[in-house]
């Protein structure tokens, strides 16, 4: 039985506050060779070291940010290529015990309307989001003794077990609130993707601050939260901070220490690191004035140094933010996006779209899934909605893709594609199809003779009906 000695709240945890903030001190003003070694370093894919991570932060001359720029996009090509991987958050339920001062759900908050979807409804947000062709979702709970590990699980197997047509949800990753191990091993018997905890700050004397009240208010408690998923056997795991609440420098750092101790106490950094910025959320002032707002350059920053510090993660970007602004961060290392977003409860089906009054926040980029494919195409991107290696058991090792020469080519590509190729049958519109076409084509022009001949022959298969095509 795991002892929960590491979640005491008062324990000293493996965010070192007084380090970090002594190393963004030390390294001011860095040498650019240096900058420039360390961009050489993460470009041959090693993780980088606090002290990198910190002088990188801490570079002022911009044509040296462009160079960071062109560093963090050169890996992002390297190990990702062109593909970008899709999804949908799906809001369960906004209960919620717990008093984060920047949340709409926040138990004090009067001003939302309170709802928990039936499994009825469920059934039908399942259904709308299928019948545009989503195939991955994230599913979003507040936390409440209503959503017990046991509800979780039953809400995903609904999930899971909803088909319309040729379409069904194939991976169903979760943001819910820290579990014990128990609970985690109850959630993960339905089989689940990454399972997600943004520890929102990492600096303790903030998080204090924002989380007066509930069990979110015990900062190791959530810190260690991924580790009880891994002792669980949940071996995808994401990482994140809520960048507005303390100096964004900070949390980055507090991101890399976190991937550092997964990586030295399991073997395996995080799946994936989300940075989401804050957001005005109805009746909850510090949202709309974030103590340390983050501007566009700097989220720009922020990505591209998390991209070269930890090389082989995934990054997600959500329609938090403007679609301009998407497209231009996505270039500097984002992996995953959602798109045709809703985060008010019931709202796929109900198509009330952004009702304010049950979503948690605003979301600045409301174009449709089929919107959004488009323009990743005319960009050269290819839009991906693969699950292939989660469903045939590569999890944890998610460095596959990284570390395995070749793993790209041979995989990624070919299931992007067929991904793709469903995608364009089942529910493009027309001007979609025709550029998605195209860009299978010129794809398939960069394969080895080999590997062309085996994806044609899948994408036969999925013209002709077949679903599901994967290697
Ligand atoms: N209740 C669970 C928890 O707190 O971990 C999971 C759901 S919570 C709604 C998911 C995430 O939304 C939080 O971790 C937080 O980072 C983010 N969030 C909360 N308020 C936000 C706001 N005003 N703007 C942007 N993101 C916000
Ligand atoms: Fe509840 Fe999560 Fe919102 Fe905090 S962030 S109030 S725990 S839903």
């Amino acid at each position: 039985m795991y002892v929960f000695v590491k979640e005491r709240e008062d324990q000293k945890t493996f965010v070192p506050q007084d380090r970090i903030a002594e190393l963004l001190e030390s390294t001011r003003d860095p040498d650019p060779l240096w900058i420039r070694e360390i961009i050489a370093k993460s470009l041959d894919k090693n993780r980088l070291e606090p002290e990198e991570t910190a002088a990188l932060l801490n570079v002022e001359d911009e044509e040296l940010w462009q160079e960071i720029f062109e560093g963090a996009g050169t890996l992002k090509k390297r190990v990702y290529g062109n593909r970008i991987v899709l999804f949908a958050p799906l809001y369960i339920g906004n209960m919620c015990v717990n008093d984060c001062s920047y949340c709409g759900f926040r138990t004090s908050n009067k001003g939302i309307t309170r709802k928990t979807l039936t499994m009825e409804e469920l059934e039908n947000e399942v259904r709308a989001l299928v019948t545009k062709g989503h195939k991955r979702l994230i599913v979003v709970y507040g936390e409440h003794p209503m959503y017990s590990p046991e509800f979780i699980a039953k809400t995903i197997e609904k999930v899971y077990t909803t088909k319309v047509g040729n379409g069904e949800i194939r991976r169903v990753n979760v943001n819910a609130a820290p579990q014990t191990v128990e609970g985690y091993r109850i959630i993960k018997s339905v089989g689940i993707g990454t399972f997600q905890i943004f520890q929102e700050t990492y600096h303790t004397e903030t998080y204090r601050k924002l989380h007066p009240r509930g069990p979110k208010s015990n900062f190791a408690w959530r810190l260690y939260g991924l580790d009880r998923a891994m002792l669980a056997g949940i071996d995808d795991v994401g990482i994140g901070a809520l960048f507005g609440l303390y100096d964004w420098k900070f949390e980055v750092m507090g991101l890399l220490y976190h991937t550092i101790h997964l990586e030295e106490r399991f073997g395996v950094g995080p799946h994936t690191i989300s940075f989401p910025r804050l957001k005005p959320a109805v009746n909850t002032p510090l949202s709309s004035n974030p103590p340390y707002p983050v501007s566009d350059e700097e989220l720009k920053k922020l990505v591209a140094v998390i991209r070269l510090s930890v090389p082989y993660t995934g990054m997600i970007l959500t329609a938090r933010e403007p679609a301009d602004l998407r497209d231009e961060v996505i270039k500097l290392g984002v992996s995953q996006i959602d798109a045709g977003s809703c985060i008010g409860i019931g709202s796929y089906s109900k198509r009330d779209g952004m009702l304010m009054q049950k979503s948690q926040f605003m979301l600045e980029d409301p174009r449709s899934l089929d919107e959004v494919i488009r323009e990743l195409l005319k960009r050269g991107m290819v839009p991906s909605f693969c699950t292939a290696c989660y469903r045939a058991g590569r999890t944890g090792e998610h460095f596959m893709e990284f570390a395995i020469p070749g793993f790209v080519k041979r995989f990624c590509t070919p299931n992007a594609l067929f991904t793709l190729c469903e995608y364009l049958q089942d529910y493009a519109s027309e001007e979609t199809r025709r550029i998605g076409e195209k860009v299978i084509n010129e794809e398939l022009q960069k394969l080895s003779p080999a590997i062309r001949k085996k994806v044609e022959e899948g994408l036969v298969k999925i013209k002709s009906g077949e679903r599901d095509v994967r290697f």
